[in-house]
């Protein structure tokens, strides 16, 4: 299964509520999934609208994700430490309230610690979290994303490490800042199969990508731009996908955002009426190209 959203409430929808976005990404966008933004300080829902978006999510198969405010430190002092967990765990509980499959976060930065080291005192916090989520009985699972600046964590590879010895954590494959942090190093098909290899480890069953084109220097993502405007291939990703026969939700997180959600629809349906010959092509049947 493919499924397709965005990173927010979609820039041509008038009304500004993540009530409003979820609606208009069903019914303007026919797409199946989106990302609601905790991101600015801590967007807190009224139970109404929590409740809303939990039902209507359900009724029209749409996935939901939520990302957690982007400043969190589980590699910092004791009193970083504490803000994230609290961060996080009122970010899950809103999270749960409306069906969210995941909570992503941004794992931290490494200040004084080399990798190994920030990778230890992460996976410790961590397990912390996974541990009040079950006290809570959360079940939302907690997300990892990889990271596209050298001085934050999150590398592909250390975010791998993180999720093999914390078996409950989801990993979030941003390609943009994979792309960033290795300088440009997503370049063609093999690139893109040479993360599912890596990935096999872990036996997901599930993958939860972000798309977006990127600007980078020395190994840093600068800013987001369209998917056409960067140097990171749409196409040999669909391929890969399609031949792997692999469940994936992508999520724009272009500044174009829906556009780019429905650009990237426009991508995969282009690809499977190239493999069925036929001259229409619906993203949500894949029975023709795929095994179920
Ligand atoms: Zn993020």
């Amino acid at each position: 299964m493919i499924r397709i959203g965005q990173a927010g409430i979609p820039l041509s929808c008038k009304g500004r509520t993540n009530k409003d976005g979820i609606v208009y990404t069903h019914k303007s966008l026919d797409l199946n999934a989106i990302e609601i933004q905790f991101v600015r300080g801590l967007y807190v829902l009224s139970e109404e609208e929590a409740q809303f978006i939990k039902e209507y999510a359900q009724k029209n198969d749409i996935e939901i994700h939520v990302h957690a405010p982007y400043y969190l430190n589980l590699a910092g002092d004791h009193e970083e430490i504490m803000m994230s967990y609290e961060k996080i765990m009122k970010s899950a509980q809103m999270a749960n309230n409306i069906g969210s499959k995941t909570l992503i976060i941004h794992p931290g930065y490494y200040g004084e610690y080399n990798s190994k080291k920030a990778l230890k005192v992460i996976v410790k916090n961590a397990k912390k979290i996974i541990s009040l989520f079950k006290k809570e009985k959360l079940k939302v699972k907690l997300a990892m994303e990889t990271m596209g600046k050298q001085k934050v964590f999150g590398s592909f590879d250390e975010i791998i490490e993180v999720c093999t010895y914390v078996k409950d954590i989801v990993p979030i494959l941003d390609l943009g800042h994979i792309h960033a942090r290795g300088n440009g190093c997503i370049k063609t098909r093999e690139d893109f199969e040479k993360i599912f290899d890596k990935l096999k480890p872990l036996r997901l069953r599930h993958y939860i990508i972000h798309v977006t084109g990127v600007l980078y220097e020395n190994g840093n993502e600068l800013y987001h731009v369209p998917i056409k405007k960067g140097d990171m291939p749409l196409a040999p990703l669909i391929d890969v996908i399609l031949d792997r026969n692999l469940n994936v939700t992508l999520i724009s997180e272009s500044p174009l955002l829906e556009h780019d959600a429905v650009y990237i629809r426009l991508q995969v349906e282009k690809a499977i009426m190239k493999r069925t010959g036929k001259e229409s092509a619906y993203y949500k049947d894949l029975s023709e190209v795929m095994k179920k």
